[in-house]
């Protein structure tokens, strides 16, 4: 059995929206190990001096992210090794960032990232299915139908603890995705007690996103998604300001 993040740092939607108190904490962060510029170290420097309490490594588990294959102990033990050093700064989470590879909640991770991650947020970056065709040349339709498909089979996923970036992939190469489907999305991640991630790069307006996890009584993390060094905690900052603008 996996080490699990502690459910106190999966937050209620509900709660966040009522109080609009931001905690400052940041579960999507990537190092250089795969295509972050950061390393590691670099990372725990920069969230300290970005006042962040809690922080969660989410490096990509695709294999063809990474240069060197075994990667993925080297990574545990750096973070295990930086997270002791640091422990009176800043607390310090083993995360991974798995594709989905099945319309069924499966993911992609090998045996040792299941056992280490203490965190796993699922996402749809390539959809199953697609015999190497790419995203970007499906018609926004079809983009719209195979991120909705993906993302309700991680809504229901029991290898998973959150979904990351709804509709990222589909907004990005394709068309927007409806926020009819994103509403349901939600809705069943939040019947199966799965978290979805408040991020700020896909998700404008942010507080606008909060509202509607709030309102189908979902669990949220904050996730920046960063793969440089300014916008590590950047989810932090641009909620807060989002939710002072509402
Ligand atoms: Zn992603
Ligand atoms: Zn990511």
């Amino acid at each position: 059995m996996r080490n699990k993040l502690d459910r106190r740092y999966y937050l209620d939607a509900s709660d966040l929206w009522a109080t609009k108190s931001v905690p400052k904490w940041d579960f999507h962060i990537h190092t250089n190990y795969t295509d972050g510029k950061a390393s590691v170290q670099q990372v725990f420097e920069r969230g300290i001096e970005a006042g962040l309490e809690v922080i969660a490594f989410t490096e990509h588990a695709e294999p063809w992210r990474s240069s060197t294959p075994d990667w993925f102990p080297n990574y545990v033990a750096e973070i295990e090794r930086c997270r002791v050093s640091c422990a009176h700064q800043i607390k310090a989470f083993i995360g991974i960032e798995a594709n989905a590879c099945s319309f069924d909640g499966e993911v992609e991770l090998t045996g040792a990232m299941r056992e280490k991650s203490e965190f796993i947020l699922g996402a749809a970056h390539r959809y199953p299915g697609l015999d190497g065709r790419k995203v970007a040349d499906l018609s926004g339709p079809e983009a719209i139908e195979l991120e909705y498909k993906t993302l309700m089979g991680l809504a229901q996923s029991t290898e998973i603890d959150a979904i990351a970036h709804i509709g990222a992939t589909c907004a990005k190469y394709c068309a927007p995705f409806p926020l009819s489907l994103t509403r349901e999305i939600i809705r069943s991640a939040a019947h199966n007690g799965i978290a979805v991630e408040i991020n700020p790069v896909y998700h404008k307006p942010l507080a606008a996103f909060l509202a509607l996890c709030a309102d189908e009584g979902a669990l949220v993390t904050l996730g920046s998604n960063a793969h440089g060094f300014g916008d590590i905690g950047l989810v932090v900052r641009a909620l807060q300001a989002g939710l002072r603008h509402d």
